[in-house]
Protein backbone atom coordinates (compact mmCIF):
# COMPACT_ATOMS: atom_id res chain seq x y z
CA UNK A 1 0.00 0.00 0.00
CA UNK A 2 1.12 3.51 -0.59
CA UNK A 3 0.60 6.92 1.39
CA UNK A 4 -2.59 7.66 -0.66
CA UNK A 5 -4.22 4.82 0.44
CA UNK A 6 -4.56 6.43 4.03
CA UNK A 7 -6.01 9.60 3.07
CA UNK A 8 -9.32 9.99 2.76
CA UNK A 9 -10.08 13.64 2.18
CA UNK A 10 -12.51 13.42 -0.59
CA UNK A 11 -14.50 10.52 0.61
CA UNK A 12 -17.88 12.71 0.43
CA UNK A 13 -17.50 13.60 -2.67
CA UNK A 14 -16.42 10.50 -3.71
CA UNK A 15 -19.43 8.68 -2.03
CA UNK A 16 -22.05 11.36 -4.01
CA UNK A 17 -20.44 11.10 -7.54
CA UNK A 18 -20.78 7.69 -7.21
CA UNK A 19 -24.21 7.75 -6.61
CA UNK A 20 -25.32 10.35 -8.72
CA UNK A 21 -23.89 8.12 -11.09
CA UNK A 22 -25.34 5.40 -9.88
CA UNK A 23 -28.49 7.20 -10.40
CA UNK A 24 -28.77 7.32 -14.08
CA UNK A 25 -26.33 4.34 -15.08
CA UNK A 26 -26.57 1.69 -12.29
CA UNK A 27 -28.43 -1.29 -12.31
CA UNK A 28 -31.98 -0.45 -11.07
CA UNK A 29 -34.34 -3.69 -12.02
CA UNK A 30 -32.91 -6.91 -10.95
CA UNK A 31 -35.53 -9.26 -9.25
CA UNK A 32 -33.93 -9.31 -6.19
CA UNK A 33 -33.51 -4.94 -5.70
CA UNK A 34 -35.94 -3.72 -2.95
CA UNK A 35 -37.72 -6.80 -1.68
CA UNK A 36 -36.37 -7.23 1.52
CA UNK A 37 -33.60 -9.42 3.66
CA UNK A 38 -34.49 -12.77 2.28
CA UNK A 39 -34.49 -11.91 -1.39
CA UNK A 40 -30.79 -10.19 -0.96
CA UNK A 41 -29.40 -13.59 0.93
CA UNK A 42 -30.98 -16.07 -1.36
CA UNK A 43 -29.33 -13.50 -4.60
CA UNK A 44 -25.98 -13.19 -3.08
CA UNK A 45 -25.59 -16.83 -2.06
CA UNK A 46 -26.94 -17.61 -6.07
CA UNK A 47 -24.24 -14.63 -6.94
CA UNK A 48 -21.40 -16.03 -5.26
CA UNK A 49 -19.17 -17.85 -8.10
CA UNK A 50 -21.98 -17.22 -10.60
CA UNK A 51 -23.08 -14.02 -13.02
CA UNK A 52 -25.92 -12.04 -12.46
CA UNK A 53 -27.43 -13.42 -16.17
CA UNK A 54 -26.75 -17.02 -15.10
CA UNK A 55 -28.35 -16.42 -11.48
CA UNK A 56 -31.65 -14.69 -12.89
CA UNK A 57 -33.68 -17.51 -14.20
CA UNK A 58 -32.89 -19.92 -11.02
CA UNK A 59 -33.44 -17.59 -8.51
CA UNK A 60 -36.86 -16.60 -9.81
CA UNK A 61 -37.90 -20.27 -9.78
CA UNK A 62 -36.47 -20.94 -6.33
CA UNK A 63 -38.44 -17.56 -5.03
CA UNK A 64 -41.37 -19.43 -6.58
CA UNK A 65 -41.08 -22.53 -4.67
CA UNK A 66 -40.13 -20.82 -1.52
CA UNK A 67 -40.97 -17.61 -1.82
CA UNK A 68 -40.09 -17.38 2.04
CA UNK A 69 -38.29 -18.18 4.71
CA UNK A 70 -40.92 -20.42 6.78
CA UNK A 71 -41.83 -22.67 3.18
CA UNK A 72 -37.49 -22.55 2.28
CA UNK A 73 -36.75 -23.98 6.07
CA UNK A 74 -39.52 -26.69 5.77
CA UNK A 75 -38.86 -28.01 2.47
CA UNK A 76 -36.81 -31.37 1.94
CA UNK A 77 -33.57 -30.84 1.18
CA UNK A 78 -34.31 -32.70 -2.13
CA UNK A 79 -36.63 -30.44 -3.17
CA UNK A 80 -34.12 -27.41 -2.25
CA UNK A 81 -31.30 -29.31 -4.17
CA UNK A 82 -33.56 -29.66 -7.29
CA UNK A 83 -34.24 -25.97 -7.50
CA UNK A 84 -30.51 -25.34 -7.61
CA UNK A 85 -29.40 -28.21 -10.09
CA UNK A 86 -27.35 -26.51 -12.82
CA UNK A 87 -26.11 -23.52 -10.46
CA UNK A 88 -23.01 -25.78 -9.21
CA UNK A 89 -21.87 -25.77 -5.68
CA UNK A 90 -24.59 -27.60 -4.06
CA UNK A 91 -22.94 -26.32 -0.63
CA UNK A 92 -24.47 -23.46 -0.81
CA UNK A 93 -27.45 -24.60 -1.10
CA UNK A 94 -27.33 -27.16 1.57
CA UNK A 95 -25.89 -24.35 4.14
CA UNK A 96 -28.59 -21.81 2.85
CA UNK A 97 -31.29 -24.65 3.37
CA UNK A 98 -29.65 -25.47 7.04
CA UNK A 99 -29.68 -21.71 7.51
CA UNK A 100 -33.35 -21.25 7.11
CA UNK A 101 -34.02 -24.12 9.49
CA UNK A 102 -31.55 -22.03 12.18
CA UNK A 103 -33.71 -18.79 11.54
CA UNK A 104 -36.65 -20.73 12.03
CA UNK A 105 -35.47 -22.41 15.11
CA UNK A 106 -33.19 -19.40 16.55
CA UNK A 107 -34.54 -16.27 15.84
CA UNK A 108 -38.55 -16.86 15.59
CA UNK A 109 -38.62 -16.50 11.62
CA UNK A 110 -37.09 -12.96 11.32
CA UNK A 111 -33.87 -13.29 9.42
CA UNK A 112 -31.64 -11.19 12.01
CA UNK A 113 -29.98 -7.49 11.64
CA UNK A 114 -26.43 -7.56 13.61
CA UNK A 115 -23.25 -8.92 12.01
CA UNK A 116 -22.65 -11.26 14.52
CA UNK A 117 -25.79 -12.73 14.51
CA UNK A 118 -26.06 -12.82 10.69
CA UNK A 119 -22.43 -14.72 10.28
CA UNK A 120 -23.60 -17.46 13.08
CA UNK A 121 -25.79 -18.80 10.32
CA UNK A 122 -24.45 -21.34 7.83
CA UNK A 123 -23.20 -20.17 4.87
CA UNK A 124 -22.79 -16.57 5.44
CA UNK A 125 -19.86 -14.54 6.04
CA UNK A 126 -19.04 -11.38 6.53
CA UNK A 127 -19.65 -9.97 3.36
CA UNK A 128 -23.32 -11.47 2.71
CA UNK A 129 -23.54 -10.67 6.23
CA UNK A 130 -23.03 -7.26 5.35
CA UNK A 131 -25.33 -6.87 2.04
CA UNK A 132 -27.82 -8.25 4.05
CA UNK A 133 -27.67 -5.52 6.36
CA UNK A 134 -27.51 -2.68 3.75
CA UNK A 135 -29.42 -4.19 0.41
CA UNK A 136 -31.99 -6.23 2.58
CA UNK A 137 -32.32 -3.73 5.59
CA UNK A 138 -31.32 -0.64 4.82
CA UNK A 139 -29.11 -0.18 7.69
CA UNK A 140 -25.20 0.21 7.91
CA UNK A 141 -23.76 -2.56 6.73
CA UNK A 142 -20.45 -3.04 4.82
CA UNK A 143 -19.59 -5.58 1.73
CA UNK A 144 -16.74 -6.78 -0.10
CA UNK A 145 -17.59 -9.02 -2.98
CA UNK A 146 -15.49 -9.90 -5.94
CA UNK A 147 -16.56 -6.26 -7.79
CA UNK A 148 -15.54 -4.48 -5.00
CA UNK A 149 -12.35 -5.86 -4.00
CA UNK A 150 -11.49 -4.69 -8.12
CA UNK A 151 -12.66 -1.49 -7.37
CA UNK A 152 -10.83 -0.27 -4.12
CA UNK A 153 -7.80 -2.47 -5.24
CA UNK A 154 -7.71 -0.22 -8.43
CA UNK A 155 -8.69 2.98 -6.85
CA UNK A 156 -5.84 2.61 -4.04
CA UNK A 157 -3.22 0.86 -6.56
CA UNK A 158 -3.56 -2.08 -4.18
CA UNK A 159 -0.72 -5.01 -5.38
CA UNK A 160 -1.26 -8.29 -4.11
CA UNK A 161 -3.37 -11.50 -4.11
CA UNK A 162 -6.80 -10.04 -2.78
CA UNK A 163 -7.53 -12.70 -0.66
CA UNK A 164 -4.16 -13.02 1.15
CA UNK A 165 -4.94 -11.96 4.97
CA UNK A 166 -2.58 -8.64 4.72
CA UNK A 167 -4.63 -7.15 1.32
CA UNK A 168 -7.94 -8.42 3.27
CA UNK A 169 -7.48 -6.37 6.00
CA UNK A 170 -6.82 -3.27 4.02
CA UNK A 171 -9.52 -3.80 1.69
CA UNK A 172 -11.83 -4.40 4.63
CA UNK A 173 -10.87 -1.17 5.91
CA UNK A 174 -11.26 1.02 2.65
CA UNK A 175 -14.45 -0.72 2.29
CA UNK A 176 -15.32 0.25 5.93
CA UNK A 177 -14.11 3.95 5.45
CA UNK A 178 -16.82 4.39 2.07
CA UNK A 179 -19.75 2.84 3.34
CA UNK A 180 -21.81 5.80 4.83
CA UNK A 181 -23.19 5.29 8.34
CA UNK A 182 -27.02 6.15 7.43
CA UNK A 183 -29.15 2.64 6.60
CA UNK A 184 -30.60 4.20 3.23
CA UNK A 185 -27.28 5.40 1.87
CA UNK A 186 -25.40 2.47 2.85
CA UNK A 187 -27.55 0.53 0.67
CA UNK A 188 -27.22 2.92 -2.50
CA UNK A 189 -23.51 2.86 -1.54
CA UNK A 190 -23.24 -0.89 -1.93
CA UNK A 191 -25.58 -1.51 -4.93
CA UNK A 192 -23.67 1.43 -6.75
CA UNK A 193 -20.21 0.14 -5.93
CA UNK A 194 -20.87 -2.95 -6.61
CA UNK A 195 -22.82 -1.95 -10.33
CA UNK A 196 -19.27 0.00 -10.82
CA UNK A 197 -17.43 -2.99 -10.51
CA UNK A 198 -19.82 -4.91 -12.71
CA UNK A 199 -20.38 -2.38 -15.59
CA UNK A 200 -16.89 -0.27 -15.77
CA UNK A 201 -14.69 -1.42 -13.71
CA UNK A 202 -14.38 -4.62 -15.32
CA UNK A 203 -11.60 -6.88 -15.13
CA UNK A 204 -10.62 -6.39 -18.56
CA UNK A 205 -10.62 -3.20 -20.48
CA UNK A 206 -12.16 -0.95 -17.57
CA UNK A 207 -14.36 1.98 -18.88
CA UNK A 208 -12.06 4.88 -17.28
CA UNK A 209 -13.91 7.37 -19.10
CA UNK A 210 -16.96 6.82 -18.28
CA UNK A 211 -16.03 6.31 -14.18
CA UNK A 212 -16.99 8.58 -11.58
CA UNK A 213 -14.61 7.75 -10.13
CA UNK A 214 -11.78 8.96 -12.46
CA UNK A 215 -9.95 11.18 -10.55
CA UNK A 216 -9.15 9.50 -7.83
CA UNK A 217 -8.24 6.17 -9.08
CA UNK A 218 -3.86 5.68 -8.70
CA UNK A 219 -4.38 2.93 -10.99
CA UNK A 220 -5.35 4.90 -13.67
CA UNK A 221 -3.14 7.65 -12.99
CA UNK A 222 -0.35 5.31 -12.83
CA UNK A 223 -1.48 3.83 -16.50
CA UNK A 224 -1.95 0.43 -14.49
CA UNK A 225 -5.03 -1.08 -15.23
CA UNK A 226 -4.48 -3.89 -16.95
CA UNK A 227 -2.38 -4.62 -14.28
CA UNK A 228 -4.36 -4.24 -11.39
CA UNK A 229 -5.71 -6.05 -8.86
CA UNK A 230 -2.54 -8.26 -9.71
CA UNK A 231 -3.82 -11.55 -11.70
CA UNK A 232 -3.87 -14.96 -9.90
CA UNK A 233 -1.24 -17.32 -11.34
CA UNK A 234 -3.22 -19.75 -13.58
CA UNK A 235 -2.44 -23.50 -13.15
CA UNK A 236 -4.09 -25.47 -15.53
CA UNK A 237 -6.55 -27.85 -14.80
CA UNK A 238 -6.08 -31.70 -15.33
CA UNK A 239 -9.02 -33.65 -17.16
CA UNK A 240 -9.99 -36.47 -15.97
CA UNK A 241 -12.61 -38.93 -17.77
CA UNK A 242 -15.66 -40.56 -15.91
CA UNK A 243 -18.35 -43.10 -17.43
CA UNK A 244 -21.54 -42.49 -16.22
CA UNK A 245 -24.05 -45.62 -16.51
CA UNK A 246 -27.04 -44.92 -18.26
CA UNK A 247 -29.11 -47.72 -16.63
CA UNK A 248 -32.36 -47.86 -17.90
CA UNK A 249 -35.51 -50.12 -17.11
CA UNK A 250 -38.01 -51.25 -20.04
CA UNK A 251 -40.36 -47.67 -18.73
CA UNK A 252 -36.88 -45.47 -19.44
CA UNK A 253 -36.72 -45.04 -15.91
CA UNK A 254 -32.91 -44.40 -14.96
CA UNK A 255 -31.08 -45.98 -11.88
CA UNK A 256 -29.32 -43.07 -9.18
CA UNK A 257 -28.31 -42.96 -6.31
CA UNK A 258 -27.91 -40.09 -3.93
CA UNK A 259 -23.85 -38.64 -4.20
CA UNK A 260 -22.37 -38.04 -0.61
CA UNK A 261 -22.99 -34.54 0.85
CA UNK A 262 -19.49 -33.56 0.05
CA UNK A 263 -17.83 -33.38 -2.79
CA UNK A 264 -18.83 -33.13 -6.48
CA UNK A 265 -22.63 -32.81 -6.97
CA UNK A 266 -23.14 -33.37 -2.76
CA UNK A 267 -26.60 -34.75 -2.19
CA UNK A 268 -28.16 -34.46 -5.34
CA UNK A 269 -29.05 -37.70 -7.34
CA UNK A 270 -26.75 -39.21 -9.87
CA UNK A 271 -26.63 -42.28 -12.18
CA UNK A 272 -22.99 -44.31 -11.26
CA UNK A 273 -20.51 -42.09 -12.15
CA UNK A 274 -16.77 -43.17 -11.88
CA UNK A 275 -13.48 -43.50 -13.86
CA UNK A 276 -13.70 -47.47 -14.05
CA UNK A 277 -16.73 -48.76 -16.08
CA UNK A 278 -15.61 -52.27 -14.76
CA UNK A 279 -16.00 -51.25 -11.42
CA UNK A 280 -19.19 -49.47 -11.80
CA UNK A 281 -20.67 -52.58 -13.37
CA UNK A 282 -19.53 -54.66 -10.75
CA UNK A 283 -20.62 -52.31 -7.87
CA UNK A 284 -24.66 -52.56 -9.38
CA UNK A 285 -24.27 -56.46 -10.07
CA UNK A 286 -23.86 -56.45 -13.59
CA UNK A 287 -21.43 -58.70 -15.81
CA UNK A 288 -18.89 -56.59 -17.19
CA UNK A 289 -19.47 -58.52 -20.48
CA UNK A 290 -22.94 -56.85 -20.49
CA UNK A 291 -24.00 -55.55 -23.40
CA UNK A 292 -23.53 -51.80 -23.54
CA UNK A 293 -24.06 -49.12 -25.98
CA UNK A 294 -21.71 -45.72 -26.36
CA UNK A 295 -23.94 -42.76 -25.65
CA UNK A 296 -23.31 -39.12 -25.97
CA UNK A 297 -19.98 -37.37 -24.55
CA UNK A 298 -19.81 -34.29 -22.91
CA UNK A 299 -16.72 -31.87 -21.36
CA UNK A 300 -17.59 -30.43 -18.28
CA UNK A 301 -15.59 -27.50 -16.29
CA UNK A 302 -15.08 -27.77 -12.07
CA UNK A 303 -13.35 -25.33 -10.92
CA UNK A 304 -9.88 -27.13 -10.41
CA UNK A 305 -10.25 -29.94 -13.11
CA UNK A 306 -12.36 -30.87 -16.15
CA UNK A 307 -13.57 -33.63 -16.71
CA UNK A 308 -15.18 -35.78 -20.09
CA UNK A 309 -18.22 -37.61 -19.40
CA UNK A 310 -19.11 -40.75 -21.09
CA UNK A 311 -22.52 -42.08 -21.11
CA UNK A 312 -22.72 -45.65 -20.95
CA UNK A 313 -25.77 -46.89 -22.23
CA UNK A 314 -27.59 -50.04 -21.15
CA UNK A 315 -31.12 -51.49 -20.88
CA UNK A 316 -31.76 -53.68 -17.81
CA UNK A 317 -34.68 -55.78 -16.02
CA UNK A 318 -35.05 -53.94 -12.32
CA UNK A 319 -34.42 -57.00 -10.49
CA UNK A 320 -30.79 -57.46 -12.26
CA UNK A 321 -29.60 -54.61 -10.37
CA UNK A 322 -28.11 -54.43 -6.74
CA UNK A 323 -26.87 -51.56 -4.52
CA UNK A 324 -28.23 -48.13 -2.99
CA UNK A 325 -30.48 -46.96 -5.90
CA UNK A 326 -33.77 -46.26 -7.16
CA UNK A 327 -35.47 -45.82 -10.40
CA UNK A 328 -36.11 -42.11 -11.49
CA UNK A 329 -37.99 -40.28 -14.15
CA UNK A 330 -37.67 -37.14 -16.26
CA UNK A 331 -40.79 -36.58 -14.26
CA UNK A 332 -39.14 -36.50 -10.73
CA UNK A 333 -38.49 -32.71 -11.00
CA UNK A 334 -38.28 -32.87 -6.93
CA UNK A 335 -34.57 -34.80 -7.64
CA UNK A 336 -31.94 -33.00 -8.89
CA UNK A 337 -29.96 -34.13 -11.15
CA UNK A 338 -26.90 -32.51 -12.02
CA UNK A 339 -27.32 -30.36 -14.52
CA UNK A 340 -24.27 -32.01 -16.92
CA UNK A 341 -25.66 -35.49 -16.23
CA UNK A 342 -29.30 -34.00 -17.56
CA UNK A 343 -27.91 -33.03 -20.70
CA UNK A 344 -26.18 -35.96 -21.09
CA UNK A 345 -29.60 -37.93 -20.55
CA UNK A 346 -31.56 -35.94 -22.61
CA UNK A 347 -33.42 -34.76 -19.61
CA UNK A 348 -32.65 -30.81 -20.05
S1 LIG B 1 -11.08 4.88 -13.24
FE1 LIG B 1 -11.14 2.92 -14.28
S2 LIG B 1 -9.87 1.55 -13.07
FE2 LIG B 1 -10.31 3.34 -11.82
S3 LIG B 1 -12.12 2.76 -10.61
FE3 LIG B 1 -12.85 3.80 -12.44
S4 LIG B 1 -13.22 2.18 -13.96
FE4 LIG B 1 -11.95 1.32 -12.30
Amino acid sequence: MTDHQASFEPIKDMSERLRDWHKVAGRHDLPWQHQGPYATWVSEIMLQQTQVSVVIPYYLRFMEAFPTIKTLAAAPQDRVLAHWAGLGYYARARHLHHAAKQVMAEFGGTIPQTLDALVSLKGIGRSTAGAIQSLGWKRHGVIQDGNVRRVLARLHAIEGDLLSTRVQSALWRLAETYTPTDGDDAAVHTQAIMDLGALLCTRHAPKCAACPLQRDCQALKDGRTHLLPTPKKTIAKPTIEWFVLGLRNSEGALWCSRRPERGIWGGLYCPPTGASLHTLLTECGLSVDIEWNEGPTLSHAFSHFSVYLRYVDILVADFELSGPGAWITPEAYDIGLPAPIKRLVGWD
